[in-house]
């Protein structure tokens, strides 16, 4: 693949951002006890060979939310080849038809984006078929919709704890560790704290309390690029940076 000399220093850049990530953690008041956030570098749209700068800096956790491009990126001879303990998200819209086509790609290590039922269902008994033999459960989050944005995925904040229990209690193939939320875009942080973030907390602690879990043990995906400072004083566990660490993208996304 050709790319330009790039003007992005993807070893800084990830250097930056895991530092940004250890001052907002260091800020967050200690009566949320949530662990240190995990960085998932959002490589969609980006060449693998920019995935592999990131893998030798020591990144470990990619994101990407195209089902093809997870599909071509996970089996790519060179990432197979160059980072054996590479851990890719899927973060992007999961339609049922495309489930068969991501639950065998290669360390593929958690579905971010469940938001309903349906899928929720299509994916335990697609992984029962491929892992009967095994032990082995499909980690995920449930995608919570907290603008209430039309265009967004994700159940409605007040639907998330029963889908989560649902899982919990019928859906053994599923290892539901959390919860997401992309949240509406370019909000004005002098305003105040993000209501985005708010909802998802609730969320999560109504699921810390209905299913009695260590508050600790649950996970929250929130901030992205623009706002992950701001999730992790609010509680984030997982944050999912892109542009901030490969650069802009072109605009084919949402
Ligand atoms: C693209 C994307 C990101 C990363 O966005 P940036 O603003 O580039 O950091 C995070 N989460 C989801 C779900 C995305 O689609």
């Amino acid at each position: 693949m050709i790319r330009m000399m790039t003007e992005v220093n993807i070893k800084a850049g990830i250097e930056s951002i895991l530092r940004r990530i250890d001052e907002a953690y260091a800020r967050r008041p200690t009566h949320i006890k949530a662990p240190k956030p995990l960085l998932v570098a959002v490589s969609k749209t980006k060449p693998v060979e920019m995935i592999i700068e990131a893998y030798q800096a020591g990144q470990r956790h990619f994101g990407e939310n195209y089902v093809q491009e997870l599909v071509e990126k996970t089996q790519h001879p060179d990432i197979l080849q160059q980072c054996p303990d590479i851990k890719w998200h899927f973060i992007g819209h999961l339609q049922n038809n495309k489930i068969n086509k991501i639950l065998k790609l290669p360390n593929l290590y958690m579905i971010q984006t469940v938001d309903s039922e349906k899928l929720a269902t299509g994916l335990n008994s697609a992984w029962q078929k491929i892992h009967s033999d095994d032990n082995k459960l499909l980690s995920i989050l449930i995608q919570v919709n907290t603008s209430g944005e039309e265009a967004k995925n994700g159940v409605l904040p007040s639907e998330a704890p029963a889908l989560y229990k649902h899982i919990t209690e019928n859906l053994k193939y599923l290892q539901p560790e959390g919860v997401m939320t992309i949240g509406a875009f370019g909000f004005d942080y002098a305003t105040g704290p993000n209501p985005d973030f708010i909802s998802l907390i609730n969320v999560y602690k109504e699921i810390c309390e209905q299913n009695t879990l260590e508050p600790d043990s649950v996970q929250v995906s929130m901030g992205m690029s623009d706002d992950f400072e701001n999730a992790i004083e609010g509680g984030s566990t997982i944050v999912r940076v892109g542009s901030a660490i490969f650069g802009f993208r072109a605009k084919k996304n949402v």
